[in-house]
């Protein structure tokens, strides 16, 4: 944590965490700098092992300034002692279960969360003899059934994709600590504005800064924040051994749309909940999921857990194959496109089927509570910055 600025709001630390002018120019805005080495006048290890957080810049998988800086940031944002950077969500995310789990580990996960993370733990785990226990992580005595002596990490999604499901933090958090596991919270749909994971007891909070906090769908980039014992390690396996270090240009994009990320999520937050009004008095739309809508079944949870209820919102038309078609064609303002999080808004159709064969593999309860809510396939909306009054015209376009 940046000390000089632990007493400042939000917005102060989102401009100025982590930035420090350019020393031989004094630019105010921060140089990138694109190396990938660096000249030591000094004998430096060449050993991940012996990286320590004061070591020397030797190389940019190491580390280098620029991703230094972006590190910086969301360490303060996310109230961390550390950070770590990576290439993209994924590499941060199997680096978590890849670098921290080991042979015989057991983690309970999400049962539907972002379709890369819950086949990595499904196909990925058990082939290095990790096992993997999904469950719907909304319910805390499912958490506790689950849980085995070999429990080593617990992985909640919240609000989760694409069910926009909210996991009680604090109280998952609980368990974690009384099993001696640790718990990893994927907190790319809330943002530090919203909830602030470690504050309230999880390990490690992760990110794709792909999404809301890079928030211009220009950069791919994850990062990891929590303490330095446990950020410590990810650095030497995920980052210099698997090689998931992330661009020095990416890092300084996202930090530039960091900056911002206060006054994007309000906005996101004000469109969001203008559209999932709209949506909910659509005769053809069967379903609207936006957490900050009285009708979503944790609006509670909600309230206590988030302070900003972000840009996703899940709905449910009663032709959805038809409406997805339509979309592709028709849509002017809002783009019809995988990811999240951006400016420009984006939909997609995100098709049960496919999800259920290729991710999440649900069965019995776990997929009749699933096909309930999603039906044939569930609309992922990423509600943008651009005018509500917009989006609801494109929107009201296809859905009548
Ligand atoms: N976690 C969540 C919740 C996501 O939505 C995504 C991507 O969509 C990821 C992780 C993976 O991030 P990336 O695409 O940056 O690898």
């Amino acid at each position: 944590m940046d000390h000089k600025l632990s007493d400042k709001g939000p917005q102060t630390k989102a401009i100025h965490a982590g930035e420090s002018p350019a020393q031989q120019n004094k630019a105010s805005a921060p140089p990138i700098c694109m190396s990938s080495t660096f000249i030591v006048d000094e004998p430096v290890s060449f050993s991940a092992n012996n990286l320590q957080p004061d070591s020397p810049m030797i190389y940019t998988r190491w580390g280098n300034p620029t991703i230094t800086q972006l590190e910086a940031k969301l360490a303060v944002l996310e109230n961390a002692e550390s950070c770590v950077a990576f290439s993209s969500g994924m590499a941060a995310s199997s680096s978590i279960l890849l670098g921290l789990l080991s042979k015989g580990d057991h983690v309970v996960i999400s049962n539907t969360n972002y379709p890369g993370t819950a086949e990595v733990a499904r196909n990925t785990l058990p082939r290095f003899g990790i096992e993997a226990t999904p469950v719907d992580t909304t319910s805390l005595d499912d958490i506790q059934a689950a849980l085995q002596p070999h429990t080593k990490m617990i992985w909640v999604e919240t609000p989760s994709n694409p069910l926009l499901r909210i996991t009680d933090i604090a109280a998952v958090a609980e368990m974690a600590r009384s099993q001696g596991a640790i718990l990893v919270v994927d907190s790319t749909f809330a943002t530090p504005m919203a909830t602030r994971p470690l504050d309230l007891g999880a390990d490690l909070v992760m990110h794709s800064l792909t999404k809301y906090m890079g928030g211009h769908g220009d950069a791919l980039g994850g990062a990891v924040a929590g303490r330095q014992e446990l950020i410590g390690p990810l650095r030497g396996e995920g980052v210099i051994h698997y090689g998931g270090a992330i661009s020095p240009f990416n890092a300084w994009l996202i930090m530039r749309g960091m900056a911002t990320l206060p006054l994007r999520m309000r906005a996101h937050q004000e469109n969001a909940l203008k559209v999932a009004q709209y949506l909910e008095n659509r005769p053809r739309v069967i379903r609207v999921r936006y957490p900050g809508l009285p009708s979503h079944p944790q609006h509670e949870l909600a309230r206590r857990q988030m302070k900003n209820f972000s840009g996703m919102i899940s709905f449910v038309t009663d032709q959805p194959h038809q409406d997805a078609a339509r979309m592709m064609k028709e849509l002017a303002v809002i783009h019809y496109a995988v990811s999240l999080g951006h400016h420009r808004s984006l939909i997609y159709l995100m098709e049960t089927d496919d999800l259920i064969a290729s991710s999440y593999r649900l069965q019995g309860q776990a997929l009749e509570e699933y096909k309930a809510v999603a039906g044939a396939g569930i609309f992922r909306l990423s509600v943008g910055l651009e005018d509500a009054d917009d989006l609801i015209g494109d929107l009201g376009r296809v859905l009548g």
